[in-house]
C-alpha cells in the first residue's frame, strides 16, 4: 500500500495507523497463537466506531482486502492476513454497567475480563468463555460457552443488542426490534455481517461461585466418563463442569506427587453452592466412579475463576485445535479418549468437553443462528506447546484424535472451534439447516462478501 494512502487513513482516524516500518508493528501483529506469523500491509488500530467506519470505507474505496481483530484469540488466526489491512479493535476495551437494569454495554475489542471486572463490581455477570483474555467479539459472535452456560445459557442468549458497522461503512443497531434478521445472524453466525463496535448484554446476580477441580488416574477414564455423562445432564442447572484430559500442571493447588502426571478430570463451577458446607455436599458424588487422585473445592470470586488459566496458557504458545458437538458420550468415544490421553503430545495439550445443555437448551432451535440446541457437549481438541518445533507433532495428534472421535459426534462443530484449514463443508455442518438463512442475511448486509476472513458464509446466489 502506498505511503500517500496510509497518510490519508492516518488523517481520518483518531487511533494509530501502523505500517511495517513503524515502531510497534511487530507487537501490533502478534496474536494469541504463535503458530500464526503474518504481516499485514497496515494496521488500523481504531479508537472508536467512527474510526472503524473510516477504516471500512477506506478499504472499500481502495479495493483492499481487510480483516477484523477483536481479542486475537481465534485458533486459525482469522483476524490477520499477509498484505491486507487489519482493522484492530484492541483499543476499544471498555465496559459500562447499569446495575439496576442489569445490563452491560461493552466495547467490541474488549476481553472477557473487562466485562467480568466491571459487572462484578455490581455483583453481576453473564456467561462467556473460561479465560479472561479471550475477545468478547469473536466469542460472542460464534455463540460463547463457559462456566455459567448451564445456569444462564450461551453468551448469545444474553445478547440484547449490537452496534454494527456494515460493509458500506454505515452503522446500525441490531436487536430483536431493529434489523431483527441481522440480530438473529449475529447470534452464532460469526464475523460474517459487519464489525460489532459494542455489545449489550443481560447480566445476572453472580458474585462468588464454587470452584471445584477433580482429577482421576487415567485408568479410571472409562468409569469417570460413564458416570459424568449421566451425572451432569441430570444435575441442577446451577452446576457446570467441563471434562478434560490433561497433564497436571507443576504448581499449586496440585500436590507435588501428581505434577506432570497424565489424568482426566472435571473443572466445576457452581453458582448455587458457594460456601464450604454446600460445596462438600455438591461434590460428594465425585467419589462414585473411582476415588479421585485429587479433589479441591473453594468459594472464589467469579472474575478470579475466569482468570484461573490465564498464566497456564499465556499468549505466545503454538496452538492447533479442532472440535465437534456431541449429544452423548458413547462407549466407543471413551476408548478414543483413553488412547489419546495415553499419547498426549505435550504437557499443555488437552481435550475439553464443554456442557451446552441446561439453560442453553431453553431457546428454540430457530431463535438464533446457533444450530445445535440439541447438543449436550461442545468438544475441542487442542494441541498446545511453547515449542515451535512441536508444531507438526501437536497438529498431527489433534487431527488424528479428531478423525477417530468424529464418527461419535453430531457431525458439526462450534464455529469457534473449526480449524482455519477445514474448509466450507465444515462451516455448512456447523450451521446445518440455518446455513441458507444466514446466506440470505449475508446477501442483504454484505453482498460482496467483504467480511470473508472468518468461517465464511457465502452470500445467497453467489
Ligand atoms: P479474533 O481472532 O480477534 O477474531 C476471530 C473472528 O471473529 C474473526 O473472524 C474476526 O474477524 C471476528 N471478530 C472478532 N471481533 C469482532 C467484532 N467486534 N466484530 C466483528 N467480528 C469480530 N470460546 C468459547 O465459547 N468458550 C471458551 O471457554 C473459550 N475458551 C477459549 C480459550 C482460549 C485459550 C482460546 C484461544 C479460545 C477460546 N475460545 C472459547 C474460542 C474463542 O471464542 C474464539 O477463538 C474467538 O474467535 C475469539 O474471539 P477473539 O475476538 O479473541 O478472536
Amino acid at each position: 500500500m502506498g505511503g500517500t494512502a496510509v497518510e490519508m487513513l492516518r488523517e481520518m482516524m483518531r487511533g494509530e495507523v501502523i505500517g511495517p516500518a513503524d515502531a510497534g508493528y511487530d507487537e501490533a501483529r502478534e496474536i494469541y497463537n504463535a503458530m500464526i506469523d503474518r504481516r499485514p500491509a497496515v494496521i488500523a488500530r481504531c479508537a472508536d466506531s467512527t474510526d472503524v467506519r473510516a477504516a471500512v470505507r477506506f478499504a472499500r474505496e481502495n479495493s483492499l482486502d481487510f480483516t477484523v481483530r477483536g481479542g486475537g484469540h481465534s485458533g486459525g488466526g482469522l483476524c490477520i492476513v499477509d498484505g491486507s489491512l487489519m482493522i484492530d479493535l484492541s483499543r476499544m476495551r471498555w465496559a459500562r454497567v447499569d446495575p439496576e437494569g442489569r445490563t452491560a454495554l461493552v466495547g467490541g475489542g474488549s476481553q472477557i475480563g473487562d466485562l467480568d471486572h466491571e459487572a462484578h463490581g455490581s455483583g453481576l455477570a453473564t456467561p462467556a468463555g473460561i479465560m479472561s483474555t479471550t475477545g468478547v467479539g469473536g466469542l460472542t459472535l460464534g455463540g460463547g460457552h463457559g462456566h455459567l452456560t448451564r445456569a444462564y445459557g450461551l453468551t448469545i442468549d444474553n445478547l440484547l443488542a449490537a452496534d454494527v458497522v456494515l460493509a458500506d461503512g454505515s452503522m446500525v443497531t441490531a436487536s430483536s426490534d431493529e434489523h431483527p434478521e441481522l440480530f438473529w445472524a449475529l447470534r452464532g453466525g460469526g464475523g460474517n455481517f459487519g464489525v460489532v463496535t459494542a455489545f449489550r448484554y443481560a447480566l445476572h446476580p453472580v458474585e462468588n461461585v464454587g470452584l471445584g477441580v477433580t482429577l482421576w488416574e487415567p485408568e479410571h477414564i472409562g468409569a469417570v466418563l460413564r458416570w459424568y455423562r449421566d451425572f451432569l445432564p441430570a444435575a441442577a442447572e446451577d452446576l457446570n463442569g467441563f471434562f478434560a484430559i490433561l497433564t497436571v500442571a507443576p504448581g499449586p493447588p496440585f500436590p507435588e506427587e501428581i505434577h506432570g502426571r497424565k489424568m482426566c478430570g472435571v473443572v466445576w463451577c457452581s453458582t448455587g453452592a458457594t460456601d464450604e458446607e454446600s460445596l462438600a455436599k455438591t461434590f460428594a458424588p465425585v467419589a462414585e466412579p473411582a476415588p479421585p487422585a485429587f479433589h479441591f473445592a473453594t468459594p472464589i470470586p467469579y472474575p478470579a475463576l475466569q482468570a484461573l488459566f490465564d498464566d497456564l496458557i499465556p499468549k505466545g504458545l503454538q496452538w492447533y485445535w479442532r472440535g465437534d458437538f456431541f449429544d452423548r458420550i458413547t462407549d466407543g468415544s471413551i476408548d478414543v479418549h483413553r488412547a489419546f490421553l495415553e499419547n498426549l503430545p505435550s504437557d499443555l495439550s488437552t481435550m475439553h468437553l464443554y456442557p451446552v445443555d441446561g439453560a442453553a437448551h431453553r431457546p428454540g432451535p430457530m431463535d438464533t443462528a446457533w444450530a445445535y440446541r440439541d447438543a449436550v457437549w461442545s468438544g475441542v481438541i487442542g494441541g498446545i506447546s511453547p515449542e515451535a518445533a512441536d508444531a507438526n507433532r501437536i497438529r498431527t495428534w489433534a487431527v488424528d484424535y479428531w478423525e477417530a472421535l468424529h464418527p461419535h459426534s453430531m457431525g458439526g462443530a462450534y464455529v469457534n472451534f473449526i480449524g482455519a484449514d477445514e474448509g466450507g463443508d465444515r462451516v455448512r455442518a456447523t450451521y446445518r439447516g440455518h446455513y441458507d438463512r444466514l446466506a440470505e442475511v449475508k446477501r442483504t448486509y454484505d453482498p460482496d462478501n467483504v467480511f470473508h476472513h472468518n468461517q465464511n458464509v457465502l452470500p445467497a446466489g453467489s
